[in-house]
């Protein structure tokens, strides 16, 4: 456990921080990792050094900068839809032909929407916003699962009326208001339910016999994913397509989806017992992690969906089960490497840390408001200096923010050349999920644009706020 977010100030705690090891040479402080970064990145060329900046599909960050400010999210349409499209490929382009719903959490807009659409993804929304947004937008309704664990009469009642695809089931009382609103509307609606497995796995490890002490689910071992079910198939209203799971984020790891698969295949079991019918979907949720530093190591789509099938077939085949469709829901494995977040530098301090050590604290025009993952779960980004590129010699370095708050971190431990300073653009990679999609106006400050570039031209996917649509919530102003 850190004591303070800001780290021990001692420099022989430097270690002990974790602080990644000093590079081999200027040279590996300017590379782009393909794990990493969109795969429209590269560097300009030419021998001056202030011509090898960032390029996003063959335009120059210093150009987008201009173009829309900083702090600015860009985001790669090839990259974004070659991602989508490897997901659908994966589970379409098989025997056992399976479903990906994109997680609108990670983020969401309606060129995003509209790029999923195309490349034949599902969604899944989990709020009356969310659903707004992606019905205003034209995505497929019947292509839409509304997951969340409170979702609201109004809420159910629009998605009803608007005839999503299916409702994830997530409490005994959302039984009766779904069935309620079919009735209302003289439909039966789609609902699968989602089960605590007992599963929580994150990165590298993964716990079997998790405590359900969480707000989602119904339980498997209590016995009230069971009742649920009851209680489903007695409502002619409502039609029990599958059973659904989703056990963590960030996942490397396929042993916890191993346990929950094996679980919810045992539950496809009972109900088969009990209630004379086979489900026709298991859906294991989202998760799949993706690299965030060079030597991270996520499974490929392909990967995760061979294996996913060989469990679940393996599974079914011990239960005299047939086959049912396989749904996924990647959320931050779609999007995540496909944007990253560009920033200018304003101001750097050197801070001593003793024992000869020194640490540069980096300050950009954005930070905990654009992205809150660092100081949230203590994520860790990869960050390249964007603008050009520098001989200068590697000095430990710290990216922080603007914020009033000593946490306000974006990138913890990092190297960067030792000249970087005032009007330099940063960039900091794989903040597609979570970032935009969290963001605050924290010490109101105005949530960044986000614009999407493809065969070199940029269009913003979202405006970015002023201070004066910040100030019209005020009524007394
Ligand atoms: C968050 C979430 C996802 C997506 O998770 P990622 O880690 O972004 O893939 C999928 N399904 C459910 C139910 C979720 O809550």
């Amino acid at each position: 456990m850190r004591a303070h977010p800001a780290g021990p100030r001692h420099g022989d705690m430097v270690s002990a921080l974790g602080a990644p090891a000093a590079p081999v040479d200027a040279v590996s402080l300017h590379e782009l990792s393909p794990v990493v970064w969109p795969i429209n990145v590269a560097r300009g060329s030419g021998d001056n050094l202030t011509q090898r900046s960032l390029e996003v599909a063959g335009l120059d960050v210093r150009d987008i900068a201009d173009e829309f400010g900083t702090p600015l999210y860009v985001l790669d349409e090839g990259d974004f839809r070659s991602r989508a499209a490897a997901f659908r490929r994966a589970y379409d382009d098989s025997d056992i032909p399976g479903k990906v719903y994109y997680a609108g959490k990670a983020f969401l807009s309606a060129t995003t929407l509209h790029w999923l659409a195309d490349e034949g993804l599902n969604l899944d929304v989990c709020t009356g916003g969310e659903l707004a947004l992606a019905l205003r937008a034209g995505f497929p309704t019947d292509r839409i699962s509304f997951h969340g664990n409170n979702k609201g009469h109004d809420e159910i009642e629009t998605a009803v009326a608007a005839g999503v695809g299916s409702f994830v089931i997530d409490s005994y009382e959302e039984i009766a208001r779904v069935a309620a609103a079919a009735t209302r509307h003289g439909t039966v609606v789609d609902v699968l339910v989602r089960v605590t497995v007992g599963v929580e796995a994150h990165t590298h490890e993964f716990i079997a016999t998790a405590h359900e002490d969480q707000k989602f689910g119904l339980s498997l071992s209590n016995g009230a994913a069971a009742e649920a079910i009851r209680r489903i198939v007695k409502l002619p209203s409502l039609n029990l397509v599958g059973l659904h799971s989703h056990i963590g984020s960030q996942i490397f790891d396929e042993a916890g989806f191993e346990v929950s698969a094996h679980r919810l295949v045992g539950l496809a079991a009972a109900v088969r017992d009990e209630h004379g019918f086979e489900v026709a979907e298991l859906n294991l949720g989202g998760g799949m992690g993706i690299a965030y530093q060079s030597d991270d190591d996520p499974m490929t789509a392909d990967q995760m969906a061979t294996l996913l099938r060989g469990i679940i077939t393996r599974e079914c085949a011990g239960y005299g089960l047939s086959l049912p469709r396989i749904a996924v829901e990647p959320g931050r494995a779609i999007v995540g490497p496909s944007m990253f977040t560009l920033y200018r530098v304003g101001t750097v301090k050197e801070i001593d840390l003793g024992n000869g050590h020194a640490r540069r604290y980096v300050s950009v025009d954005g930070g905990m408001s654009d992205n809150i993952r660092t100081a949230l779960y203590d994520a860790e980004y990869t960050v390249r200096l964007a603008s050009r590129v520098s001989n200068a010699d590697a000095v430990l370095s710290r990216v922080v923010g603007r914020h009033c708050e000593s946490g306000d971190i974006v990138v913890r431990d990092c190297w960067l050349p030792g000249d970087v300073s005032a009007g330099d653009l940063l960039a900091v990679a794989a903040t597609g999920a979570y970032c935009r999609a969290m963001a605050s106006n924290y010490n109101y400050v105005p949530r960044p644009a986000v614009v999407g570039v493809r065969d070199g031209k940029a269009n913003l996917v979202l405006r970015g706020e002023t201070i004066e649509d910040l100030l019209a919530f005020d009524p007394a102003l």
